[in-house]
């Protein structure tokens, strides 16, 4: 079977893949620490669970609308008034299988061959490939360390051509955890203004993993800024802030022309996303965010510790993750090193030799853009954290 060429244009997600191996070597009956992970390590609240039974019990069951529940969207619109002071109408709203979906229904809805689509890096690992299976071209801006990986306005104008159509960034940022601030947001927002064609995919799926207040919240969305709302897409759901990824439930907030578009495309590809999880979702967004506070409390604890344990790690340099719940520590300094006859050459090197050798698995920066990190999750308990850290600095230490 000769099978399409689309599948030659995209690679498969390196931080799946990851998992995927380590599950293979927990299966052979090998201990794994699974440092890799992308999704909180927290059950779904008890009252979500509730609303979807109930849900169950009352026949939940059929086709829903393509852009989601109204009332769900509804509820969409309270939450982003309630957080965000953001006004939005159900006809701006569109829910989707996931953000991830959201992401593919926006990118495949604004983007023609060869158009440009900024990114700055280090970037979530399925940005660029949805990108380019809607035919995209990418165009990198390298982020670096010393501006804790987030992009000047500088950078963002220099990478600015007439191809432009598309920017995309998530802040908290997955896989830094770096979060803009306000003044941060305005200052990518002058150069916007300057360039009216380019549309702005804002990823705020970590919006509530933010450290910069107890309660997790103080997030700033660039859609703050009126004058741009008209071409600014809003990608949120509820699988990090309500430990819910396996619902699969994500959405858009978008000017009414996108979020049509995206209806459009959804309409033939999943139609509406599943029943259950919609109906849950109006009790998620409807309610006190206690349970979200909770679990952001405790991530923040494990940030602390997943620092200490690095700092006592020779030659990592890494930055305070302000959000998300991943540590992204520069490792190159161990590339050239040798362990046994083998030389660990890059940042896919070292992720494989932590895994196979050391037991212990995390993400290479080359997944997002950034070959001198690896991305290291603090989504799991206190106790493997601190064997996971132990595991990969003895696994270091060994390199000669
Ligand atoms: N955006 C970012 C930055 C992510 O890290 C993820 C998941 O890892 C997603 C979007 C997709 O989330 P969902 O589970 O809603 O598809």
């Amino acid at each position: 079977m000769q099978l399409s060429s689309n599948l030659s244009r995209f690679n498969e997600p390196e931080t799946l893949k990851m998992a995927k191996l380590g599950r293979e070597l927990r299966a052979q009956g090998i201990d794994v620490v699974d440092l890799s992970v992308g999704e909180p390590d927290f059950n779904t609240p008890e009252h979500i669970k509730d609303a979807a039974k109930k849900a169950i019990d009352e026949n939940w069951s059929h086709y829903t609308p393509v852009p989601g529940y109204l009332d769900l969207r509804e509820a969409v619109c309270r939450k982003l008034k309630r957080d965000n002071g953001l006004d939005y109408t159900p006809t701006q709203i569109v829910v989707s299988t996931g953000a991830k979906q959201s992401i593919a229904n926006v990118m495949l809805s604004i983007l023609d061959d060869d158009d440009e689509i900024i990114i700055p890096t280090p970037y979530w690992v399925s940005y660029s490939e949805i990108a380019r299976f809607g035919r995209g071209k990418v165009v990198f801006v390298h982020t670096t360390m010393e501006n804790g990986f987030k992009m000047t306005p500088e950078e963002l104008e220099g990478a600015i051509t007439d191809k432009t159509k598309l920017f995309i960034f998530s802040s908290p940022c997955n896989p830094t955890g770096a979060v803009y601030t306000k003044t941060e947001l305005e200052a990518l927002a002058n150069v916007f203004r300057k360039y009216p064609n380019i549309a702005i995919i804002s990823d705020e799926i970590y919006e509530y993993i933010d450290y910069a207040n107890d309660n997790g919240g103080g997030h700033q969305s660039i859609a703050q800024f009126d004058d741009l709302k008209d071409r600014i897409i809003i990608i949120n759901g509820l699988s990090k802030g309500f430990a819910m990824t396996g619902w699969r439930l994500g959405y858009i907030a978008a000017p009414a022309e996108i979020a049509k578009a995206c209806e459009k495309i959804q309409g033939q590809f999943t139609s509406g996303t599943n029943s259950i999880a919609q109906r849950a979702a109006i009790t998620a967004l409807d309610s006190p965010l206690s349970s979200t506070y909770e679990m952001v409390k405790e991530f923040k604890a494990r940030k602390q510790k997943v620092m200490e344990l690095l700092k006592e790690i020779p030659n990592i340099k890494y930055t305070e993750p302000d959000g998300a719940f991943y540590i992204f520590p520069e490792v190159k300094s161990y590339y050239g090193k040798k362990a046994g006859n083998e030389v660990i050459n890059n940042a896919s090197d070292l992720c494989m030799y932590l895994l196979n050798t050391a037991h212990v698995s995390t993400v290479s920066g080359d997944a997002f853009g950034e070959p001198s990190c690896i991305r290291i999750s603090f989504a799991n308990n206190m106790k493997n954290i601190e064997e996971g850290l132990k595991r990969i600095k003895k696994g270091l230490e060994a390199l000669s």
